[in-house]
């Protein structure tokens, strides 16, 4: 299990990840998305997920993986950053976002790279420097 506390302007915000890097406290039943669950998306995605986009979180919008009218919960889990671009192009652009255990992935769109899996997707500074700190990590 890894905790993390998240400062941000206001007061703080607990936020708990398991060790993937999902979030697996804050829920709401609502439509759209807290601030709450907004900050702790952004921790966990960093930016716009499409790959080489670099629009950053503050001007991201939250993706409905499945989308509210389908039933899909206004979750974290059910959330993703993605910019104003892509967002209204994620239909048509070929881009592929699905959720694995809470955790996004991206598919790239066939004429991009044919055959390409999903991978894991963040831009999460902090989950990048916690990536590499685990894979050089301290021989404990
Ligand atoms: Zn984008």
């Amino acid at each position: 299990m890894h905790r993390r506390q998240l400062i941000c302007t206001g007061g703080t915000q607990r936020v708990v990840l398991d060790d993937r890097g999902r979030i697996i406290e804050l829920g709401s039943q609502e439509r759209c998305f807290t601030p709450q669950q907004r900050r702790a998306i952004t921790l966990r995605d960093g930016g716009c997920l499409i790959p080489g986009c670099s629009v950053p979180a503050s001007w991201c919008e939250i993706h409905h993986v499945i989308p509210d009218t389908d039933g899909g919960p206004t979750h974290p889990d059910n959330g993703v950053l993605v910019c104003w671009f892509h967002h209204r192009s994620i239909e048509t652009s070929g881009w592929g976002i699905r959720m694995h255990r809470g955790v996004p992935q991206i598919r790239p769109p066939v004429w991009l790279d044919p055959g390409g899996g999903w991978r894991n997707a963040t831009k999460s500074p902090t989950r990048i420097a916690d990536r590499l700190e685990r894979r050089s990590g301290p021989a404990a």
